[in-house]
């Protein structure tokens, strides 16, 4: 992971202070090179729910308000064991659509949720998920982010998804001063192509989750940290920034990071025994 030592951040910041506001063009090129940079950090970026198609991404992301993908995929192998498709959701009891997903809380709304879907997907669309963002909103429990997840990642069409992680980091990276996820989507899709978008959404996410958490941030030893104005926003000391770090960057799970960073993937990793949690 690339270092970049306090003082030289602080320069950058000094810098940037003196120059006073961006220009566009200078803001697009801080843009490409902090992504440039997280692809390098993040060469194994992915979604991280599991799937196995564009249905099945559909159920997930849905099941993933509000709770974390980990859980989420503790509990759909079982879930597309018992009902493959849309059309065995769509029939199943609801009280046992219920129990599957009861791990997950709020699995009373969220069983209705997924069976409404599914009940939709089988009415309008014969069954088989629509590849089109104005179709997917238009299906129950969809908004624009669960359709851009769908498809970026199963149809492999650029999407630019703003969850939480992503609207934060687009703020404190000064790509964007919006907060309503539309126009934080209509700012970074003008920095970079559509060819990197579905990339980006994966990139910025996984940094959200490890590094540039919420709270505290681990300024100290993020790879960005002389491209960003919000340096300092977390400890800049790089030991007690470590210490923050989450998932397969976490201190002592180096193994697991060698994993992923020599192409083995999360099911991969997971059989042979790696817990991937934070
Ligand atoms: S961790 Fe700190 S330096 Fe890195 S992107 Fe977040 S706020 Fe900026």
């Amino acid at each position: 992971m690339r270092f970049v030592p306090a003082r030289q951040a602080e320069q950058a910041a000094a810098r940037r202070r003196r120059a006073g506001s961006e220009t566009a063009l200078s803001r697009t090129r801080r843009a490409r090179r902090i992504q440039r940079i997280l692809a390098q950090t993040y060469p194994y970026a992915v979604a991280e729910l599991d799937f196995d198609d564009a249905w099945q991404l559909l159920v997930a992301t849905v099941l993933s308000a509000q709770t974390t993908d980990i859980r989420v995929n503790a509990v759909t192998p079982g879930l597309f064991a018992a009902y493959p498709g849309p059309r065995e959701l769509a029939e199943a009891p609801a009280e046992d659509v219920q129990e599957m997903v009861r791990s997950l809380g709020f699995y009373r709304s969220k069983a209705r949720s997924i069976q409404a879907l599914a009940a939709r997907v089988v009415d309008e669309y014969d069954g088989t998920v629509p590849g089109t963002l104005a179709q997917l909103v238009t299906l129950p429990g969809v908004g624009r982010k669960t359709a851009n997840v769908v498809l970026g990642n199963a149809f492999g069409v650029p999407g630019i998804t703003v969850d939480t992680h992503f609207g934060r980091l687009a703020r404190r990276l000064g790509w964007t001063v919006q907060d309503d996820p539309v126009k934080v989507e209509a700012d970074v899709a003008a920095l970079f192509p559509p060819a990197l978008w579905t990339e980006l959404s994966h990139e910025l996410i996984y940094h959200g989750r490890r590094i540039c958490h919420s709270r505290r941030p681990a300024c100290g030893v993020c790879p960005v940290a002389d491209l960003c104005p919000s340096y300092g926003e977390g400890p800049t000391d790089p030991e007690a920034a470590r210490q923050l770090l989450g998932y397969e960057l976490k201190p002592g799970r180096e193994d697991l990071l060698a994993g992923f960073m020599a192409g083995r993937t999360r099911r991969q990793l997971r059989a042979e025994g790696h817990t991937l949690s934070a």
